[in-house]
This record gives C-alpha cells, structure tokens and sequence, in this order.
C-alpha cells in the first residue's frame, strides 16, 4: 500500500506543490504550524530518513535548501526551521517552517485549519517569488 506521500507524488491525492525534480518533491502541509509550513519528501519511499543512502540524503537536503530559499523570498520570517519528525506518515520527510519565534516550530502545539484557497495563496506567493 503507498504512502500517503507516494500518492501525492504520482498525482492520486491532491497536493500544493512548491517544487519538483527527479527525485525529490515539495508541498505545502495540509495541516501547517504557520503560513508557509512545507515538506520536502524523495520520490523513493523509504519510512526512516535516516535510512536514506549518503546520496539522496545529501541530494535531499540541497533540494530542501533551494525550497526554503524560495519560502524565505516570499514569507514575511526571520528564517526557515528545519525539522524532522515522521511519527505520523511512514515517508521520509523534512518540514521547512518560516519562523519568527521559537513557538512557530512547536509540533505539540495547535496547527493551523486553512481553506483550500489560503493555501493557494500561500502556493501562489511561494512559486511566484
Ligand atoms: P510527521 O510524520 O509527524 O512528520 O507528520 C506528517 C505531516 O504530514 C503532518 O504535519 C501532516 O499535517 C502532514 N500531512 C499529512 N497528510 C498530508 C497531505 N495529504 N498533504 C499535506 N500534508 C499532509
């Protein structure tokens, strides 16, 4: 059975797409900590990322670096968190966060509830720059 991520990289559920190559894909999280709140996941479904080999893990963290850079040009933050935690979806992940304060990345905290054209807007502000 594909993960939930492997469905939203082949197009079966529908996702708020911020960036794609080859191998890694990014998205807007459905159920963000603040505006802006993106995954990074490979195209590969591997659960831990740690599991990751040396190659992709490297490829994946540069690819999440060419996101953040677009998060940051177009998020009013001080700077993007990074965080890993992937006790809910077994797919390997990295959550971007636009910050400000400490409590921005507080995973335990409430999420924010966005409509659906909220986070166009926010996919809209990101991919336009
Ligand atoms: P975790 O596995 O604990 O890192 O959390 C998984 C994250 O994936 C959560 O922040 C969810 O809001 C997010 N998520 C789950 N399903 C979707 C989806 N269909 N589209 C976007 N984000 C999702």
């Amino acid at each position: 059975m594909p993960s939930v991520f492997t469905k939203i990289i082949n197009g079966d559920i529908s996702s708020y797409k911020i960036a794609e190559n080859d191998s890694f894909y990014a998205f807007l999280d459905i159920n963000p900590l603040v505006k802006g709140h993106t995954l990074v996941v490979p195209k590969v479904e591997i659960d831990y990322l740690f599991d990751l080999d040396d190659q992709t893990l490297q490829d994946m963290m540069l690819f999440a670096k060419s996101v953040a850079v677009k998060i940051k040009e177009s998020i009013p933050c001080k700077r993007i968190g990074v965080s890993v935690i992937g006790l809910e979806v077994p797919h390997a992940h990295i959550h971007l966060v636009p910050l400000t304060n400490m409590a921005d990345i507080n995973f335990s905290g409430p999420k924010l509830a966005l409509s659906a054209m909220e986070l166009k807007v926010v996919q809209d502000l990101i991919i336009k720059g």
